[in-house]
């Protein structure tokens, strides 16, 4: 089912060129934020991958990636009725972590996830803005892999299309309300 208003809250997504490098059109998603009926309606879709065709709810936990994926996730979990987990960069989290470290276009860049967030054989959802690379995404299945935990779905706000992120995540369903 389309979330009512959903084209209208996407429409809203600013185009940022040359930021912060010059080459990049940087995706501003502050003025849907900023919009409550927006942001109701990309909440809304962005949980519909963690429901059932019942709508019931099948996901244990959400997962977001810092740090958009923190302002959408927390939402999506409370909407799902489960817990949320934020999945931070390196040396933000207190507690014993795992970690996986992957390639940027320059250098490299680890994810770390509390050992403790997940139980063995939980079902997430992996919530966030905009997959580019995949690069981002893939990490944090292997995360979650390493918990011992199941990835049941990714969802999205934008998909960079010509970047080809979709690839580097396998068969991992992969849910993106908007690709450019
Ligand atoms: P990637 O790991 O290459 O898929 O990059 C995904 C991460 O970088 C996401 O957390 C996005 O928030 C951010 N990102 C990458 N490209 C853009 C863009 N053009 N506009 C906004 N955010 C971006």
């Amino acid at each position: 089912m389309t979330e009512p208003g959903l084209d209208a809250a996407l429409a809203l997504i600013a185009d940022v060129p040359d930021f912060p490098e010059p080459g990049i059109l940087f995706k501003d998603i502050t003025p849907l934020l900023a919009d409550h009926s927006a942001l109701t309606a990309v909440i809304g879709a962005l949980a519909a991958p963690g429901r059932d065709a019942d709508g019931r709810p099948v996901v244990d936990k959400v997962l977001g990636m810092e740090s958009r994926g923190f302002i959408l996730g927390a939402p999506v979990a409370l909407a799902l009725g489960v817990g949320f987990v934020p999945v931070r960069k390196a040396g933000k989290l207190p507690r014993a972590t795992y970690a996986v470290s992957y390639s940027l276009e320059y250098g490299e860049a680890t994810l770390e996830v509390h050992q403790d967030a997940l139980q063995p054989g939980d079902r997430v959802l992996l919530v966030d803005d905009v997959l580019a690379t995949g690069g981002t995404a893939r990490a944090t299945v292997d995360l979650v892999g390493q918990c011992g935990a199941t990835v049941h779905g990714i969802a999205m706000l934008m998909e960079l299309g010509f970047l080809s992120g979709r690839d580097a995540l396998g068969d991992v369903p992969l849910t993106t309300l908007l690709t450019v």
